[in-house]
């Protein structure tokens, strides 16, 4: 099954993903976590992207492109993969169908959630994400068992820099201004399915998991 997740900064793709790739027994690629390791290992790739995620605005194409290109190199995806933050613009749509092509594989299916803005700044604001394994807690709603630490693997929690009011509200812009184009995109090829996102995560998980599974 080769899934991607759809949807506006803070609809909880990566919460999902996360979750799903466990019930699911596929990797979870996700481009945001790439660059967030490239930038936190200070690559000339994380060099490159830094201003320009602090900045909420997008990466440069051929840079992710080269990114994702690798990382589908690895033989953990022969069966498929959840995909997170990837494509954000129709030229990364195209770019996505041609490597996936090259190596004789299509999308599966693609899932949005859709999510209103006061939801996300709400999830945004409070956002804490694990320094090591990457998990995802909030300051009210999701709260850890230990302030600042992750429940999973121990490490500190942090804010990602990403995630103040000001870039928020310019990813949202950069976001809407391209998803229009992608939802049709993929509503064409008939594989688009849209979920409320604004609901409970765990009836997201259940309704995400439902799909996936009549499509396999
Ligand atoms: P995310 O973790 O998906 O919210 O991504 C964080 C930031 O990484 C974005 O605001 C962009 O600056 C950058 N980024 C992630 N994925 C992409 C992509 N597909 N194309 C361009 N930039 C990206």
């Amino acid at each position: 099954m080769y899934l991607v997740l759809l949807g506006p900064p803070g609809a909880g793709k990566g919460t999902q993903a996360k979750k799903l790739a466990q019930n699911l027994g596929l990797p979870h690629i996700s481009t945001g976590d790439i660059l967030r390791q490239n930038v936190k290992a200070g690559t000339d790739l994380g060099k490159q992207a830094k201003d320009i995620m602090d900045k909420g605005l997008l990466v440069g194409d051929d840079l992710v492109a080269k990114m994702l290109d690798e990382r589908f190199s690895n033989p953990d995806i022969k069966n498929g993969f959840i995909l997170d933050g990837y494509p954000r613009t129709l030229a990364q749509a195209s770019t996505l169908d041609e490597i996936l092509n090259r190596k004789g594989k299509v999308i599966d299916l693609v899932i949005y959630l859709n999510t209103s803005d006061e939801v996300i700044i709400k999830r945004l604001g409070g956002r804490l994400v694990c320094s090591k394994c990457g998990a995802n807690f909030h300051a009210v709603n999701m709260p850890p068992k230990t302030q600042g630490v992750c429940d999973n693997c121990g490490a500190d929690l942090y804010q990602r820099s990403d995630d103040n009011e000001i870039t928020v509200r310019k990813r949202l812009e950069v976001y809407k201004h391209e998803v229009a184009s992608l939802i049709g995109y993929y509503n064409q090829v008939k594989k688009l399915r849209s979920l409320d996102a604004d609901l409970d995560a765990g009836l997201v998980l259940g309704q995400i998991i439902e799909l996936s599974t009549k499509k396999a």
